[in-house]
């Protein structure tokens, strides 16, 4: 049975509100599951916050569709009363593993045999998950991005345990809330988009780490020689400079050393990103 019309989203931090609130919006009923009420006043905070974005960027939320999709989002604190009656649970919560395997290991025994949980883990593999879950034939990847209102991938990546009807009512159930599904069709750290981007964007520091060319040169090479929009420095500012250090700073010596003159030159500075005001460029 993969027929899914129940949603439960457990977390509703950055991803998981925009998740269930996202879900909600395609017509689908939502329970918002997240640790204590003071954890659901800030969802409320957030789906509010969602609601005035839907309306000034997504064409068609205004004259009420995104305030009726707050009315299909039902919020809670019981993870046993969240789960009771879902056919799927996709969990958003820290990318932390003592915390997901405890919160799988406590899932496993409240939600009905026919629900699927998906994790949106973006480091973690599914199957370092897999054998918390009880059920690893329904249990899978479905790995969104930030801002999942215009950022519509949806990757989806099983085990070799997931039932392959499970993957593909996850891969419907993505067109379903508006995604454009990815299948991964083997596992793999970083799915599509990061296997890709992580090296882009490591190569375009290391030039201009090395001294060979200057940021706004490589993005401009970059837009010209291949017509993209962006140049990998365009797209640091917008992921925010900490998040690639703080990855850079664990690796190798050559990423080590990539990670210090970012610090240097941007991080110590306060030049962030798009967030801070400067980062590659001024905004
Ligand atoms: P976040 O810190 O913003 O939110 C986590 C939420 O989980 C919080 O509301 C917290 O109260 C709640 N929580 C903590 N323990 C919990 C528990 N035991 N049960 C239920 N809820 C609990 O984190 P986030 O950025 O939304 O990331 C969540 C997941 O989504 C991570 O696995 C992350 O890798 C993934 N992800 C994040 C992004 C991103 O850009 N932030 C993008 C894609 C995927």
């Amino acid at each position: 049975m993969t027929d899914i019309r129940k949603v439960t989203v457990l977390g509703t931090g950055v991803l998981g509100s925009q998740i269930a609130f996202q879900t909600a919006y395609s017509g689908f009923d939502v329970t918002a599951y997240d640790i204590s009420e003071d954890a659901l006043d800030q969802a409320g905070a957030r789906f509010a916050a969602l609601v005035q974005t839907y309306e000034g960027e997504v064409p068609g939320a205004t004259g009420g569709k995104a305030t009726e999709a707050l009315k299909r989002i039902t919020l809670s604190a019981d993870l046993g009363t969240a789960v009771a009656d879902a056919d799927l649970v996709i969990e958003a919560v820290p990318e932390v593993l003592s915390i997901k395997r405890a919160l799988y290991e406590k899932l496993t025994g409240l939600a009905p045999d026919r629900t699927i949980f998906a994790t949106n883990s973006s480091t973690l593999l599914p199957s370092d998950l897999k054998a918390f879950t009880g059920r690893p034939d329904r249990f899978l990847a479905l790995h969104f991005a930030n801002s999942i209102w215009k950022f519509n991938t949806a990757e989806v990546m099983g085990t070799d345990d997931t039932d392959p009807t499970v993957f593909d009512a996850l891969v419907a159930f993505a067109s379903a809330i508006g995604m454009v599904p990815v299948p991964v069709r083997k596992e793999k750290a970083g799915y599509v988009l990061n296997s890709l981007l992580v090296p882009f964007l490591n190569a375009a520091a290391g030039l201009a780490a090395g001294g060979y060319a200057e940021p706004e040169d490589v993005d401009k090479v970059w837009r010209i020689a291949t017509g993209a929009p962006m140049g990998p420095f365009q797209i640091y500012d917008i992921i925010g400079l900490t998040t690639p250090y703080n990855i850079l700073s664990h690796g190798d010596d050559n990423a080590r050393a990539i990670a210090a003159w970012l610090k240097e030159n941007y991080i110590d500075k306060g030049k962030l990103g798009v967030a801070s005001g400067e980062g590659f460029y001024v905004y």
